[in-house]
């Protein structure tokens, strides 16, 4: 069997709740023939529990206290889990829920149990879902947004690639939204100030927690740990077997461009 590989997948909020059940489906027989044809272990990390069940309850307030968005992930989160849990079945995988504060990874105590729960499962072949645990993280050991915690958790997992799938193509030379004719970024070895600044001005996710910009730092951590990192658009037709096909897609951050497994 050829080499192992290791990737950190996340998928955003936005990505989630719109592409829902079917997309939740696509991206888990992905998974699946990435672990079963290319030996890739994949860690997914997945937001959209809060806007889940915002979605499915009436409580769409534009401002919300602390324990309102906690009480919201609580009841959006197994549900979310249903619909990865469903995906997997069909594929003859098995998920597992791992829910985490900055402190699991902080704590050097807590970061080792973490990685081993993580490497058991992933020697079971079981597919790790995790996702900040919003439902007990006040300001003091928030990760903040999803991005930071996949590219923490991927630096900690000595993963090759951190994937964030997103609802946008990739970084754009401005933001695409205001400037139609921008163009896209394919690829860069690492990221400047001036990627920096430009999505510090043009970043705001209109669900969820993360942007641009927050996947640019996230980005960036990676980088300098030497993981590559793609950021692509979530509902690609198999944006995961393109990447480990070796074809371009978003734009890649760190590694060489082409680089089919
Ligand atoms: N953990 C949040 C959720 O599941 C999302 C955070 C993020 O969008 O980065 O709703």
């Amino acid at each position: 069997m050829s080499k192992t590989h290791r990737w950190v997948v996340k998928a955003g909020s936005k990505m989630v709740c719109e592409g829902g059940p079917l997309l939740i489906r696509a991206w888990m027989q992905q998974v699946s023939l990435l672990r079963k044809k290319h030996n890739v272990e994949v860690i997914w990390v997945t937001s959209g529990a809060i806007a889940w069940a915002t979605e499915r309850t009436d409580f769409d307030r534009p401002k919300r206290t602390l324990p309102q968005k906690q009480a919201l992930s609580a009841i959006g989160q197994p549900l979310i889990m249903d619909q990865y849990n469903i995906a997997l079945q069909a594929t003859g995988l098995l998920g597992s829920q791992v829910l985490l504060t900055a402190s699991d990874i902080k704590n050097s105590v807590r970061s080792r149990n973490l990685h081993n729960t993580l490497s058991e499962l992933l020697r079971w072949k079981v597919i790790p879902i995790l996702n900040e645990n919003d439902a007990v993280s006040t300001e003091e050991i928030q990760f903040g947004d999803n991005d930071s915690l996949a590219s923490q958790v991927a630096i900690m997992m000595r993963a090759e690639r951190l994937i964030l799938l997103t609802d946008v193509d990739g970084l754009y030379e401005a933001d695409p939204k205001r400037h139609p004719q921008a163009k896209r970024i394919a690829y860069r070895q690492r990221l400047s100030a001036k990627d920096h600044a430009m999505a510090k001005h043009n970043s705001k996710a209109s669900i969820g927690t993360g942007g641009m910009r927050s996947k640019l730092l996230a980005a960036g951590r990676a980088c300098h740990q030497g993981i590559v990192t793609h950021l692509v658009r979530g509902d690609w037709p198999n944006n995961l077997l393109e990447i480990a096909a070796g074809r371009a897609l978003g734009t890649q951050i760190g590694g060489r461009l082409v680089a089919p497994l």
